[in-house]
């Protein structure tokens, strides 16, 4: 099969600013992909949306990559590709294998395998608050819209400060709430520690990636102490980083799809352990992708998911509904990108 392939970039305006270790983001950037069979017309696409402060390639990288797929010296535009091409995509562009993987597989009508049942389409969503005493108000309208998992990134300010701010945050919210804490891997062994002793199990569901994901043994060793479960999210980036995990760790997984690399590879990961009757605690959380990225990233979690935990997507703060980019028909999103 010989197909022909496109790209286009995107720029995607948040709504808010979102602040992570790395700094203050007004935006995310991401690349489309289009597969087209000639002989037939039929259409495939796919998102590529590498997220800063994870373990897949950089935005830069995937457009390096992408941008000469798409333009090889003395060919035409655009080049024809065949499914060899894609299967060859190096491990480390785990986003751009996740990216033209969906599109290859749209363009090729692959069936999906069988896995367990999906949870619901309308699951709770865990709704992502502000930083900082900002969380203090901003739970309430989540809350009159039913959410009832909030969480709350840690590791940005002074621990006292934060901590003081936990206190406040846990009193306002009803005693039936769920917080969930992400460090992205911002805090030190000492103030993990400090956190871990704050934290109630009856409240907090889970600390998520309190330590850089290069502290492997240190990682391990704080959850064996830990009160409460911890959750692997930056360490956990891409299938490879998964695969390497799953046999030492023994709490929770954030995955977000769209970094992980070729979707069928990571169905088929997790299928097996399923299948072997080893499901994993796992959380399927956004990177803040459009429609043609989450639509996928849903599909494969939906089976998967815990069904006891929220999913995290429940990030309408920072996405605008009707900047386009939520709209169900990729070829509008692609077309909004001429
Ligand atoms: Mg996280």
């Amino acid at each position: 099969m010989n197909l022909t392939v496109e790209f286009r970039l995107y720029t995607r305006l948040y709504k808010s600013i979102l602040e992570n270790r790395l700094g203050l983001w007004t935006s995310r950037t991401g690349l489309i992909v289009r597969l087209m069979d000639p002989d037939t017309g039929r259409k495939g696409y796919g998102e590529i949306a590498p997220f800063p402060g994870f373990r897949s390639e950089t935005y830069d990288q995937a457009f390096a990559f992408v941008n000469r797929l798409c333009y090889p010296i003395g060919k035409p535009h655009p080049p024809l590709i065949t499914p060899e091409t894609i299967a060859q995509i190096p491990e480390h562009l785990s986003a751009t294998r996740f990216g033209l993987g969906c599109a290859l597989a749209q363009v090729s009508g692959e069936a999906t395998p069988s896995s367990p049942t999906p949870i619901g389409v309308d699951h709770p969503q865990a709704a992502l608050l502000p930083r900082g005493s900002q969380a203090l108000e901003a739970w309430k309208p989540y809350w009159e819209a039913g959410h009832r998992t909030f969480k709350w990134k840690i590791g940005l300010a002074d621990p006292t400060l934060e901590l003081k701010l936990l206190d406040q945050l846990l009193t306002a919210l009803p005693p039936e709430a769920k917080l969930r804490l992400d460090a992205n891997g911002n805090l030190t062994i000492a103030q993990a520690q400090d956190w871990l002793k704050a934290c109630d199990p009856q409240r907090i569901e889970f600390l998520e990636q309190p330590l850089d994901p290069e502290q492997k043994e240190e990682l391990i060793q704080l959850t064996q102490e830990s009160p409460i479960p911890l959750a692997l999210d930056e360490s956990v980036s891409t299938l490879a980083d998964l695969q390497e995990w799953v046999p030492r760790w023994p709490g929770i997984f954030v995955l977000k799809v769209p970094l992980l690399g070729f979707v069928e590879e990571t169905r088929s990961f997790l299928s097996a352990l399923w299948a072997q009757g080893q499901p994993l605690d796992l959380v399927f959380s956004s990177v803040l992708e459009t429609a043609i990225g989450r639509k996928t990233a849903l599909e494969l979690a939906r089976p998967f998911h815990n069904p006891q935990r929220a999913m995290g997507f429940g990030v309408q703060a920072w996405l605008d509904p009707e900047d386009g980019f939520e709209d169900s028909n990729p070829d509008q999103i692609w077309e909004q990108l001429s």
